[in-house]
């Protein structure tokens, strides 16, 4: 199934998910079709350790970024009207296993972020010149 088609099934599967309540087995199950069952336990180890970094900029442009194990990466939850690329993030695996392999449509990170706003769970971070400087250079 082309990923595109999968992003209206993941939209429904997220609504159903709301903050503060433990997530429904039937989510579970349809995450796990969506995704290898290792993606979607290491995206929600990422929520649990807050590990979600969401920065907002003075003109409401938002950035996020995954804080990894030994490297922290940007990550573009949604890119608009983009045809091919809906998503975007820094890692190694987005650049092999999504856009060369075609063999899962987002990684961790990026499913990390939408379940963590989804969840109400990222962390909100100010965001100063910096920051942005920094996102941008990545
Ligand atoms: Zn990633």
């Amino acid at each position: 199934m082309p990923p595109n088609d999968l992003i209206p099934i993941l939209d429904t599967t997220l609504a159903s998910i709301k903050p503060g309540e433990p997530i429904h087995d039937d989510t579970f199950h349809q995450l796990r079709v969506l995704f290898p069952e290792s993606l979607v336990l290491a995206a929600f180890d990422i929520v649990d350790r807050k590990n979600v970094m969401k920065y907002t900029t003075s003109w409401g442009r938002v950035f996020y970024q995954v804080i990894g194990s030994s490297v922290t990466y940007s990550v573009q939850p949604d890119l608009g009207h983009s045809p091919n690329v809906r998503f975007y993030c820094t890692c190694p695996a987005f650049s092999y296993t999504v856009l060369l392999a075609e063999s899962y449509f987002m990684c961790k990170h990026i499913l990390a972020v939408v379940l963590a706003e989804q969840l109400n769970e990222c962390t909100d971070r100010p965001s100063n010149p910096n920051d942005i400087a920094n996102l941008v250079a990545r």
